[in-house]
């Protein structure tokens, strides 16, 4: 499927790209971020997470043992999923990710964990390191048509 490809620079250039998905981000959205340790998963969902919010102090840790944090926010309820701990697919029907996304949106690292287990509508952002320390290279893509159907028009 088509794909779409960002340079970012700096950290403070990701937390402009999270500002930007803040503003379109709605219902039953899941955004899946791809990476490495260290590439800026986390970083890119809190700044999504306190643009959303509106407030650049919110608390945002790692859902790194509790796999997910729900962010119940005025305009919508935002789940935050850290799948790195996740030994079985199986599991995250446990963590009620289709009630989570009914009404809210979720942003997932380590979406490779989940296997088959995630929405065929998710956008996928990869990040991977480019060059000089702080610079990024974050592509867009989608699961599906659905996934392309449902996003495409939104990140123009
Ligand atoms: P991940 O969740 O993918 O493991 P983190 O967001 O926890 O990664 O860590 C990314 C690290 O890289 C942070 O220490 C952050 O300050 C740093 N960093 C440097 N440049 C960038 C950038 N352009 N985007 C995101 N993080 C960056
Ligand atoms: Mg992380």
């Amino acid at each position: 499927s088509p794909t779409l490809s960002l340079t970012i620079a700096d950290e403070a250039a990701m937390e402009r790209l999270a500002e930007d998905m803040a503003a379109i981000l709605g219902p039953g959205d899941v955004i899946a971020l791809s990476g490495d340790l260290g590439a800026g998963k986390s970083t890119f969902s809190r700044a999504l997470l306190r643009a959303f919010a509106g407030d650049p102090a919110l608390e945002v840790p790692s859902p790194t043992f509790t796999l997910v944090q729900t962010y119940d926010l005025k305009r919508l309820t935002i789940s935050h999923l850290d799948l790195y701990r996740l030994e079985e697919p199986e599991e995250l029907e446990e963590l009620g990710l289709d009630d989570l996304t009914a009404t809210g949106a979720a942003l997932i690292e380590w979406p490779e964990k989940a296997g088959r287990f995630l929405p065929a509508s998710r956008l996928i952002l990869s990040i991977a390191h480019s060059g000089a320390d702080d610079a990024r290279e974050v592509t867009f893509s989608f699961a599906s048509p659905a996934a392309e159907s449902r996003w495409t028009e939104r990140l123009a």
